[in-house]
């Protein structure tokens, strides 16, 4: 009789458990995007993998991922129902509001430049070839060797029939190379001959206060130049942008502030061939999500690339979902949660060290 109970029990117990209904399971779009989505080995791992597996924990729901090659991509599974929700490092942008639907933003980024890092010897000695040649200077030394030639002329015109005096030739030729060294010369105050007639006398004086003024401005215009190429690269920051070849990945937010700033983008599917075209100098600097850049220069970039400038364009990180999904709120609670609970915090000081 005892057996009959125990066997009973048992029976009643297992049915209930299998009458359970098994945990939910999502399908989830992603795609590799350091450091947010990474793959190690066939395993997916990175902030956003591993904010969302706290997510699925709260909700208590298991994840099938789904890896696209491009954010469009993503976005288009989502949309098409071939994904329940997408997260990677997707921007939340008014147009992409228009036909999807997003959580609370997960993450604070905006959009960097990165640059071919500058060695130091190198930028010195090319610093001061441009900084001599620049716009500001080389019109000074062209107008400057004109401008030897007038005084040259009014001395060879007194000088050429003075015996002794400033010129070995009387004729046109060599004369007047004579006396373009000595007006030469004198403008570069190493001046120590002195014209033996009154006239060329009077030009000489003239000419050697023209030459004490003209040589502090051009000593000004050198140091200004130099030190604006000692400050500034060829690219700084956004209000370079206009006009260059820039790379990023298509289909990203960076393609259309490209386009909107006049610049050349150059697309590709992967921030890696981005980098490898400024690494070939396909192109000037490549713009893309600042926290991609951050990570990429201070790992395998470093010492070879540098982010400049700050992050010019503002953009929160959301997780996508077709319009009105039923999983939106749940997420959103959950993602609330584990900020208050300190778990981002975790999360964020794990994979970008600071605090947020
Ligand atoms: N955050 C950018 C976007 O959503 C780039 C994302 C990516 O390339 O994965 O457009």
């Amino acid at each position: 009789m005892k057996t009959w109970v125990i066997l009973v029990a048992v029976l009643f117990g297992a049915a209930t458990a299998f009458a359970q209904p098994a945990r939910e399971k999502l399908r989830v779009a992603t795609r590799p995007v350091k450091p947010f989505v990474l793959q190690d080995g066939g395993k997916l791992t990175g902030f956003s993998i591993e904010l969302w597996e706290e997510i699925a924990r709260q909700l208590n729901v298991r994840s099938d991922f789904v890896v696209k090659p491009t954010v469009r991509e993503l976005l288009e599974a989502v949309r098409s129902g071939e994904a329940d929700l997408g997260i990677a490092a997707i921007s939340i942008t008014a147009e992409r509001e228009m036909r999807w639907d997003f959580s609370h933003p997960m993450f604070d980024a905006g959009l960097q430049i990165l640059v071919p890092a500058q060695p130091a010897g190198i930028g010195f000695f090319h610093n001061l070839v441009s900084g001599v040649f620049s716009s500001a200077v080389l019109p000074l030394v062209a107008a400057v060797a004109g401008i030897i030639l007038v005084p040259a002329h009014i001395v060879w015109f007194f000088e050429r029939r003075a015996p002794g005096g400033l010129l070995i030739h009387r004729s046109y030729f060599p004369g007047i190379f004579e006396a373009c060294w000595w007006a030469a010369a004198t403008l570069a105050t190493q001046a120590d001959q002195m014209p033996k007639t009154a006239a060329a006398r009077v030009a000489a004086v003239i000419w050697m206060f023209t030459s004490v003024v003209f040589i502090a401005y051009f000593t000004a215009s050198v140091t200004s130049s130099l030190t604006l190429h000692e400050l500034r690269g060829e690219i700084d920051g956004p209000e370079d942008l206009p006009g260059k070849r820039v790379a990023t990945v298509s289909g990203s937010t960076s393609v259309e502030y490209l386009r909107q700033q006049n610049a050349e983008p150059l697309e590709f599917t992967d921030i890696e061939e981005a980098l490898d075209a400024l690494a070939r100098e396909r192109a000037q600097a490549v713009v893309y999500d600042a926290p991609v850049l951050l990570h990429y220069a201070a790992r395998q970039g470093r010492g070879r690339v540098q982010v400049v400038g700050p992050i010019f364009r503002k953009e929160s990180y959301g997780i996508a979902f077709p319009p009105n999904s039923p999983h939106r709120k749940p997420v959103n609670e959950a993602l609330l949660k584990l900020k208050e609970n300190g778990v981002y915090e975790q999360l964020y000081r794990k994979w970008f060290g600071a605090a947020s």
